[in-house]
């Protein structure tokens, strides 16, 4: 675990990530992202968003409201089954959720048991309390995992609703809207992605699991037969997708769900897991969920959510493939994959976060090697500024603004010095090799844009 107490260090010390409510002691499990950190999220969703929206002709975007109709959430079964076994332990006080501890001991997912068999695993198992290791637990209450509020002044059961706990249902529930306005042929999907909220029992590992957290949700409407065949197809975009965010292939690992383990409606699911410092845990899911929440919001609204094949004139329901990521968890990844503890040549160590180009929250940093070259390098700063994150920093040694910029990632850092104003050239010191090339300030532009 030393490694996500590294991370954890540097993100609250670098600006990445900070706990929520600090000045007043904190809110359990809750964190702010900061300046670095706030950047460095957009920066995963917008690179989410072009690949899978705005680079395919396949896609459309949505951002349905976090409060919706309660009927919807009947309608998908969340009201009904969207709870977890909660079990205490009865000598001290201990509150864990039945399948998890389960699933730690058998190293499987098991979504199909009812409370009672969990109950009866754990204790065939004889699963002890992690606390106190006693074997004294209370039977499983089933938890309801939703956030319940009040819309209105009048804190009337009429008046509740729920804060979303996935993105997924606000795509269903506008599935005629986007039928009807947008002239879509199958196979389509639709992402969004946005805030949800559960109300965990076991919140933890720093933002691996909270209880506000981001998702970015995709529903991919085909023909049944075709479903398969695009399922298998989603699984090589998203390998596709962690690799250019240099996720680590051996840190990536596939496990498809077994035929009891699979939730009511799914006939295949598969989790991409990451080695976590704490073990394998989710960073997505997959699932053909056929046509279930579309005939269930039929059922539930009475409105038609059906498609019209133009050249045969057939009506029917669609099935959907959803890949269901969440963007604070990737970013949890991102961070972890990133870090490296580096001993140099010379003896002294540097911490070093190997973000993508592409998602890094500053691409290049500008440093003037004395503070009388500073209004050459601010111009420089300002030109790269227009077509990059850019940062400018002109204070302490260069060696340690270099050890700032590693910290938080920094691809590139220039440096305008005494030479420059000879031969009009910087150098640009790349942070994965630390290797340092002369560069002309006019080609800067075109350097950089061929590696960022
Ligand atoms: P788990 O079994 O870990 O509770 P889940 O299978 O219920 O997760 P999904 O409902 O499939 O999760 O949600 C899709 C994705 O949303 C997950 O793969 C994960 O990346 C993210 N996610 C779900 N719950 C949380 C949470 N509490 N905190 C952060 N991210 C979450």
């Amino acid at each position: 675990m030393a490694l996500m107490e590294d991370v954890m260090s540097l993100c609250k010390r670098r600006g990445f990530v900070f706990p929520g409510s600090d000045i007043y002691g904190g809110l359990a499990n809750t964190w702010d992202y900061g300046p670095y950190g706030s950047q460095l999220k957009r920066n995963i969703l917008n690179f989410w968003w072009k690949t899978f929206i705005d680079d395919r002709d396949d896609m459309l975007g949505l951002d349905s409201a976090i409060l919706m109709n309660p009927r919807v959430w009947e309608a998908s079964g969340h009201v009904k089954n969207f709870a977890d076994p909660l079990m205490d332990c009865k000598n001290c006080q201990e509150r864990v959720r039945g399948d998890k501890i389960l699933e730690e001991k058998l190293q499987i997912t098991i979504a199909g048991l009812s409370n009672d068999e969990i109950f009866n695993k754990i204790m065939d198992e004889k699963i002890k309390c992690p606390k106190c290791g006693k074997l004294d637990w209370t039977q499983p209450r089933a938890f309801n995992l939703m956030f319940k509020t009040y819309q209105g002044v009048i804190e009337d059961t009429a008046e509740q609703i729920y804060l979303r706990p996935e993105t997924a249902q606000g795509i269903f529930v506008n599935f005629k809207n986007i039928i009807d306005s947008m002239r879509v042929r199958l196979p389509f999907g639709v992402g969004q992605y946005g805030k949800s909220f559960r109300n965990e029992i076991t919140p933890g590992n720093f933002i691996f699991r909270t209880r506000e957290f981001e998702q970015m949700e995709i529903e991919y409407f085909v023909r049944p037969e075709n479903a398969e065949q695009y399922f298998d197809a989603w699984v090589e975009d998203y390998k596709k997708f962690f690799a250019d965010l240099a996720i680590p292939a051996e840190k990536l690992r596939l496990r498809y769900h077994e035929k009891d383990e699979l939730s009511h409606y799914s006939t295949k699911t598969v989790d991409f897991e990451y080695e976590f410092p704490f073990g394998w845990g989710e960073l997505m899911g997959i699932a053909h969920r056929g046509s279930y929440d579309l005939d269930q919001h039929i059922k539930f609204s009475g409105e038609k959510l059906q498609y019209r094949d133009p050249m045969t004139n057939e009506v029917f329901v669609p099935h959907v493939v959803e890949p269901a990521l969440g963007l604070t968890r990737m970013f949890l990844i991102v961070l972890l994959s990133a870090y490296q503890l580096e001993k140099l040549e010379n003896g002294e160590e540097r911490t070093v976060m190997h973000f993508s180009p592409k998602i890094a929250p500053v691409q290049v940093a500008v440093f003037p090697l004395q503070k009388d070259l500073s209004a050459e390098a601010t111009a420089v700063y300002k030109d790269l500024k227009k077509a990059f994150r850019a940062e400018f920093d002109e204070s302490g040694a260069i060696g340690k603004r270099y050890r700032r910029q590693d910290e938080i990632g920094t691809p590139f850092c220039i440096t305008f010095d005494f030479d420059s104003r000879d031969d009009a050239s910087v150098t640009v010191r790349d942070r994965d090799s630390m290797k340092q090339e002369r560069v002309k300030i006019e080609d800067l532009k075109e350097y950089l844009a061929g590696k960022l």
